[in-house]
C-alpha cells in the first residue's frame, strides 16, 4: 500500500475534537521575588497547558526592573523553553502565559505576556478572558492614531494603560481596567511590582499561593501543587492585589457587581485536582455524573467515559446507577502533529488514531457512553460508531451538562450560535444525528442545583441564554475566527 506523509488528517482530527468541545481559554501565572522565578513559572505554565496550547510565553524583570527579558514562541511549554531559554530570562521576577485564541487569531504576535514601554517604564501583561467592549475602543483609539501590534483584545488594556495619566503602573492599570468590560483575570509585572487582578464578576479563577517566602500567582491550583506552593487563597472579585517588596496590598477600586463565576470550569475546562473558590472540581464532576444518573436512569450494561472529558461523570453515573464502570474506549496520549496516512482510505481512519474501543468490554452489551458536552456532535458520532462496530447491542448517550444553545463571550473560543448542534436541533433531534439508542442531557436545574453547593454566583449562559454581561451590538465576534477557518478548511 503506498503512505502519503501529511499531517493534515491528524489537524482535521485535532479541529474535530475542538468542535465537539467549547476550548480553553488561556492560563495565566507569575513568580514574585524568588530567586528562580523563570524556571518555577516554566512549571506553573507547564501544569496549566491544558488551559492553552497554541503559544506560551515568560517575561522576568532584572536590574531592579528596569529590564525585561522574554521569550514567546508557538508550541507547547515542553516544546518552547529549554534549560538555555530558561537561562536567558533572569531576576527574582517573572509572570507567564499559555494562550489558546479567543480573541485574535492564532499567530507569534499574539502570544503573550504582551510588553510595552510606557513614559512610566516598561510593563507586561498575561491576560486570561474576553472583553466584550474592546472591538468599540480599539476603533475609538485607533481613530486617534492608536497603532496597535496584534489582534489580540488584551492588547488594548496596554494600550489604554499606556494613556492614562495616573501617577504609578498600578493606578494606570485601573484606570484601564475600570474602561473596559468583560472577563479579565492577569497579571501585570512593572518594574519590581507585580499586580495580579480580577474582574469585578469573577468569570475566571485566579489563585494566591506562597513559595519560600515568594508570592505566586496561578490561573489554578493545580499550578501551586507542582510547584510545591502553599494556597493562601483566590483573589476576590473585583480585587487588585499589589506585591511590592514581598508584601501584598489589597484593594477593590471597581464597582461592586455580582458575581458569575464560569460554570463550564467546573464541566470541563479547569484540571480536576484544581480547587475553584474552595471547591474541588473533581468531586463537582462526579456529583454531575449522579444528578444525571437521577435524571436519566437506563437499563444498561456499561458505563463509559468518553476520555478524557467524560471521566469523572461517568465514575459518578456508575456509582449512583450501580453499574460497572469500564474504560471500554482507549485514547493514545501521543498523538503529535504528524503520521503517515494510508492513501487508500481505512474505516474512521481518523478518530481511531486518537480513540479505540476494547471489543471485549463492549460486545454484545448495552453501553451509556458519557461525555461532559456536545457542541458539534462531531468526534462523538464516530465514538457511538465505533462502539457499534465494537459490538455494543444499545449505545446509550448521557451528558453532563445541559444542551449548549449560545457562544461564550468571556474567554472561551465557541462557534457561532448558529453552529452549535443544540440551537438548531432538538434533543430528538441529535440523538439521531449522532446514531445513539437515547439520550439524556443533564437538566439546567440540574446543573443549578449542582452549583448551589458552591456559595458563589455562577455564570451558565451558554447553556440558560442568561448573559451576566451585555455583550452590545458593536461585537462582531473576534474570538471566533479560529473556529470559521477551521469550518471553511473542513466543509
Ligand atoms: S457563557 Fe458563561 S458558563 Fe458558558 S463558557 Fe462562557 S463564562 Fe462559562
Amino acid at each position: 500500500m503506498s503512505c502519503k506523509f501529511s499531517d493534515e488528517a491528524l489537524q482535521r482530527l485535532a479541529r474535530e475534537h475542538r468542535q465537539d468541545h467549547f476550548h480553553d481559554e488561556c492560563g495565566v501565572f507569575a513568580a514574585h521575588g524568588h530567586p528562580e522565578a523563570a524556571k518555577i513559572t516554566y512549571l506553573g505554565l507547564y501544569a496549566l497547558q491544558h488551559r492553552g496550547q497554541e503559544s506560551c510565553g515568560i517575561v522576568s524583570t532584572a536590574g531592579g526592573g528596569r529590564e525585561h527579558h522574554v521569550h514567546r514562541a508557538m508550541g507547547l511549554v515542553s516544546d518552547v523553553f529549554s534549560e538555555k531559554t530558561l537561562d536567558k530570562l533572569p531576576g527574582r521576577h517573572a509572570i507567564g502565559h499559555v494562550r489558546y485564541s479567543t480573541a485574535g487569531g492564532s499567530q507569534i504576535n499574539n502570544a503573550q505576556p504582551f510588553c510595552a514601554t510606557t513614559d512610566a517604564g516598561p510593563v507586561a501583561i498575561a491576560h486570561n478572558g474576553n472583553l466584550v467592549n474592546a472591538f468599540r475602543i480599539r476603533k475609538e483609539l485607533e481613530s486617534r492614531g492608536a497603532i496597535f501590534s496584534t489582534t489580540a483584545d488584551s492588547e488594548v488594556i496596554a494600550q489604554l494603560l499606556a494613556r492614562s495619566r495616573e501617577r504609578s503602573q498600578e493606578e494606570r492599570l485601573i484606570d484601564a481596567l475600570s474602561r473596559v468590560k468583560g472577563a479579565f483575570s492577569m497579571v501585570m509585572m512593572a518594574g519590581d511590582v507585580l499586580v495580579a487582578v480580577r474582574d469585578p464578576h469573577g468569570f475566571r479563577p485566579l489563585s494566591l499561593g506562597r513559595l519560600e517566602g515568594s508570592w505566586v500567582v496561578a490561573s489554578e491550583t493545580c499550578a501551586l501543587d507542582l510547584i510545591g506552593a502553599t494556597h493562601e487563597r483566590d483573589l476576590e472579585p473585583g480585587e487588585v492585589a499589589v506585591i511590592r517588596r514581598g508584601r501584598l496590598r489589597s484593594l477593590q477600586p471597581f464597582r461592586k457587581e455580582a458575581e458569575h463565576f464560569c460554570i463550564f470550569e467546573y464541566i470541563y475546562f479547569a484540571r480536576p485536582d484544581s480547587n475553584l473558590n474552595g471547591n474541588n472540581v473533581y468531586s463537582f464532576r462526579k456529583e454531575l455524573g449522579r444528578i444525571l444518573a437521577r435524571e436519566h436512569p437506563v437499563a444498561a450494561d456499561v458505563v463509559v467515559p468518553v476520555l478524557d472529558s467524560g471521566n469523572t461523570a461517568a465514575l459518578g453515573y456508575a456509582e449512583e446507577a450501580e453499574i460497572p464502570y469500564e474504560q471500554a474506549l482507549i485514547r493514545n496520549h501521543y498523538v503529535r502533529r504528524t503520521f503517515i496516512e494510508p492513501a487508500q482510505s481505512i474505516r474512521h481512519f481518523g478518530v481511531k488514531v486518537k480513540h479505540n474501543a476494547v471489543k471485549e468490554l463492549v460486545q454484545g452489551k448495552r453501553v451509556i457512553l458519557v461525555d461532559d458536552s456536545i457542541v458539534r456532535g462531531t468526534t462523538l458520532t464516530k465514538i457511538v460508531n465505533m462502539l457499534r462496530a465494537a459490538g455494543a447491542r444499545a449505545v446509550h448517550v448521557r451528558v453532563s451538562s445541559p444542551p449548549t444553545g449560545g457562544p461564550c463571550h468571556y474567554g472561551i473560543d465557541t462557534p457561532t450560535r448558529e453552529e452549535l448542534i443544540a440551537h438548531e436541533h432538538s434533543v430528538d433531534e441529535i440523538r439521531e444525528l449522532i446514531g445513539a439508542d437515547s439520550l439524556g442531557y443533564l437538566s439546567l436545574n440540574g446543573l443549578r442545583h449542582c452549583g448551589e453547593t458552591l456559595k458563589h454566583g455562577s455564570c451558565d449562559a451558554c447553556f440558560s441564554n442568561e448573559y451576566p454581561v451585555a455583550i452590545g451590538d458593536e461585537e462582531p465576534r473576534p474570538q471566533l475566527s479560529l473556529f470559521r477557518s477551521v469550518e471553511a478548511e473542513d466543509d
